[in-house]
């Protein structure tokens, strides 16, 4: 039996827990990837943001720029009006020029005072003598069908930015075409809303300054270290755009992310894991109750069959009057009356464990004294106590209350009670009887000085069928169903069965009942 137990542990482990534990530790590594594969999507998320807002940019000063070559394209005549217009109407422009690749004829639209121009077209000039091959080039990629725009950065003694563009419409000898603008007006008239619309309610975007790391805009309180992508702003150098997650870092939320699955993980593989001890143990149980019914069923036909035969082989020899003296036929009548009394009980006792069982069992209530139904009990029994040899003390309170009970019912429990103290008693063949009440209400009670009970044992003699396996189990009569019977008893009334016991010394069973009674 116990190895039968163990193999289907042993199975249940090989079919149940093992693939699961394989599952859970290849869903723990593979935890591990997915989250570096989802960092990985975050930073080219975020690079996308900051691409789109570089893009943006780009996409304003192409048109600024298409806008100066349909100027120069429609209005040649008055060119240089519309062309001071339209930097006026552009707060972020500052300058504009038109020029040739040497810087001598050109021609300069400003808003500013006229010194202020002059320096500026000086320190242009300077810039662009250098720079003859880069505008070539410019000329080159134009030729090919792309007007690129070349950022040229700060411009020394100024904040002001500049880019370079090749122009469509050639103004007399003037090929090339620059720009001049504010970055921070630049920021806050064409990237603040396209910011605030692609951060969402996600990110964080800032502007800084690459040389000294100020940052010059921000959709939200940051500083510039706590960015996680950087990148530079394609047509403002100097200039990066820098991102951040607003609800932490990426690291944070794949870390709590990872441990959000792990714990749905470990928590679905606890319940899987008490799921299947419970199949465990519930097959367990079965398997034993199995046991315990076969071990009844053998018990029974044992018990059924010593007192049939005994009454068969006296009633044949009385039918047969094979007895002469009278003194020797009243001892077989009384042999087959104890027989059949003992039959009568074993049925009895099956009978009434099986209406418990259907709940089919009636019980009718009614007031009785506990004391009154133990008396009776032993009027019946005290002949069959001493006759084997047995004494008793009997303990009774002066006076108990009441107790609402089925007075056949009690009287079978007592039975039972007194049965066990005699079948596993030892040399000692005493007991002690006490009728008592405490704040429960009224109890019985039953002391022996038996074989005892282990501490083990006594969770489980409640339990039908069950008979302790050592001991006196071959040599005394039993069902293993007297305690269950008297525990559902105890139940139906309310009330409950209790023991103490200690191997070698003895048994307490205590009947204890509740403080009910009826009007
Ligand atoms: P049965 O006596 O028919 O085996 P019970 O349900 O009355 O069945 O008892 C269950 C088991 O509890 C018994 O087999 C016995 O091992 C143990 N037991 C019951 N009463 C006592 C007692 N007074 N002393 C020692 N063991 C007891």
């Amino acid at each position: 039996m116990q190895k039968t137990i163990r193999n289907i542990g042993l199975i249940t482990l090989l079919i149940l827990i093992l693939p699961i534990s394989a599952f859970f530790i290849y869903q723990f590594a593979s935890l591990n990837e997915s989250e570096t594969e989802l960092n990985k999507i975050y930073l080219q998320q975020l690079e996308t943001v900051i691409y789109s807002i570089n893009q943006y940019s780009e996409d304003v000063i192409s048109t600024w720029i298409n806008d100066i070559d349909i100027i120069l394209a429609s209005e040649k005549t008055h060119s240089k009006e519309a062309l001071k217009k339209f930097i006026e109407n552009n707060y972020s422009i500052k300058s504009a020029f038109i020029t040739d690749i040497n810087f001598i004829d050109s021609d300069f639209f400003s808003n500013s005072a006229s010194d202020e121009e002059k320096t500026l077209h000086d320190s242009i000039k300077q810039i662009l003598m250098g720079k003859t091959w880069l505008i070539e080039r410019l000329q080159n990629f134009l030729e090919k069908g792309y007007q690129k725009i070349e950022p040229i950065g700060r411009l020394s003694n100024d904040s002001l930015h500049m880019c370079l563009f090749p122009l469509r419409t050639k103004v007399e000898n003037k090929i090339i075409g620059g720009i001049l603008f504010d970055p921070y007006d630049f920021i806050q008239q064409n990237l603040v809303s396209k910011i605030s619309q692609s951060v969402g309610d996600e990110f964080v975007l800032s502007i800084s300054e690459d040389l000294n790391s100020r940052i010059i805009f921000s959709s939200e309180n940051l500083t510039d270290t706590e960015m996680i992508v950087k990148k530079p702003l394609w047509l403002l150098p100097g200039l990066s755009l820098g991102i951040n997650m607003k609800s932490g870092t990426i690291q944070e939320l794949v870390s709590q992310r990872f441990y959000e699955n792990l714990l749905i993980l470990s928590l679905l593989l606890i319940i899987l894991i008490v799921g299947i001890l419970l199949i465990y143990y519930n097959l367990r149980k079965e398997l034993k109750l199995a046991q315990l019914k076969s071990d009844f069923i053998a018990n029974v036909s044992h018990e059924l069959r010593t007192p049939l035969s005994l009454i068969s082989m006296y009633s044949e020899t009385l039918v047969l009057e094979r007895l002469k003296s009278e003194e020797k036929k009243h001892e077989y009548y009384s042999v087959i009356h104890s027989e059949t009394s003992r039959l009568s009980k074993i049925v009895n006792s099956i009978l009434n464990f099986s209406k418990m069982e259907n709940n089919s069992r009636e019980f009718v209530f009614q007031n009785c004294d506990l004391i009154e139904i133990s008396n009776e009990v032993f009027k019946t029994y005290d002949y069959h106590i001493e006759s084997k040899g047995y004494t008793y003390s009997l303990n009774y309170a002066k006076s108990i209350n009441m107790i609402v009970a089925d007075k056949d019912a009690i009287s079978e429990s007592i039975i039972n009670l007194i049965e066990n103290a005699l079948k596993y008693s030892t040399d000692k063949k005493e007991f002690i009887i006490s009728i008592n009440q405490n704040k429960k209400g009224p109890y019985w009670e039953i002391e022996d000085f038996g074989i005892g009970i282990s501490a083990e044992d006594q969770n489980k003699i409640f339990d039908k069928f069950y008979r302790v396996s050592s001991g006196l189990l071959h040599t005394t009569k039993g069902t293993g169903l007297g305690l269950s019977l008297v525990k559902q008893i105890m139940e139906a009334h309310g009330g409950s069965i209790t023991v103490e016991s200690k191997p070698g010394l003895g048994s307490k069973f205590r009947l204890q009942f509740n403080q009910n009674t009826l009007k």
